[in-house]
């Protein structure tokens, strides 16, 4: 458990697992970066003997002003994933997991996506009776409108959908359908005295991050603005798969500066154990102390 101010920040685990060859996602790894960083990459960042980068999947649970709020909601149970066997139909005690970090479903007030990718929203609903209804029923969900547009035509276009491997009916659209959303736009917006909002798009076009304050103290929640800390590093490494490769490497900058300058402590949506940590701007690029 994290504690910034008066809040407290709990990770719930689905997976944390060696997924993709390094080499095919950040082509531009060579023998001189492997010998550079080494000494941090295995065991918690990288698989070595696969060769294969590690990725943990997880919500953050974020309790402050007497609210529980869930940050994004992972790739859900019994899901098809293909290409990504490493997330194909998963059986995991997620709620079970979130219990014993501190809340039953029931009581998430507020649900919030960084972005509407299939692995940030899967938990958002469950079926019941044949139909898809919200997990938590009693609670808000915070998506990025300029996502919601965006996934709905892609959705609705009989060439491309369904949207996000089927989960953009199945876990965001019956949120919508129930009355259960807010959607926002841009940024920065102020969400309530500890959290605001602001844009960070290129992964995804309505992609957003978290600042949160309390007592003088911050975090950010940054989703997938960099997947792994080589990123830090190389701020101009794309993660595969961006709605604007461009635009993403200006968000990153973007947050990376903001999380040095402020001095905020970072929970980003994948990476390895420590799973958070801080940034200090650096010669080049930036450096990432997420030590365990
Ligand atoms: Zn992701």
């Amino acid at each position: 458990m994290f504690s910034i101010g008066d809040a407290t920040i709990t990770r719930v685990e689905e997976t944390n697992l060696p997924s993709y060859p390094l080499k095919d996602i950040f082509p531009e790894f060579t023998d001189a970066h492997m010998a550079e960083h080494k000494s941090w990459l295995a065991p918690h960042h990288y698989d070595a003997d696969k060769g294969l980068i590690r990725l943990a999947v997880h919500s953050w649970l974020l309790q402050v002003g007497g609210k529980k709020i869930l940050i994004d909601s992972c790739c859900g149970n019994n899901k098809a994933k293909p290409g990504r066997p490493f997330w194909h139909m998963l059986n995991v005690p997620y709620l079970e997991r979130l219990a014993a970090a501190g809340a039953r479903p029931e009581e998430i007030d507020l649900v919030m996506c960084t972005h509407l990718h299939h692995d940030h929203v899967g938990w958002n609903t469950q079926q019941k009776d044949g139909k898809w209804v919200p997990t938590f029923p009693n609670a808000r969900y915070v998506f990025s409108k300029p996502d919601v547009d965006y996934f709905s035509k892609v959705d609705a276009d009989p060439k491309e959908g369904p949207a996000e491997l089927g989960t953009f009916r199945e876990c965001v659209v019956p949120i919508l359908e129930h009355g259960r959303a807010d959607l926002v736009s841009g940024g920065p917006y102020r969400l309530n005295d500890f959290i605001e909002i602001d844009s960070a798009p290129g992964h995804s076009p309505g992609h957003v991050f978290f600042k949160l304050e309390s007592k003088g103290k911050r975090a950010a929640f940054i989703g997938d603005v960099w997947h792994h800390l080589l990123q830090v590093y190389y701020p101009d490494w794309n993660f595969p798969k961006n709605s604007d490769a461009a635009q993403a490497k200006v968000s990153r900058r973007k947050v990376l500066d903001y999380c040095a300058s402020s001095g905020a402590l970072v929970f980003p949506g994948h990476v390895g154990l420590p799973f958070a940590g801080r940034i200090e701007a650096a010669q080049k690029g930036y450096r990432p102390h997420f030590e365990p």
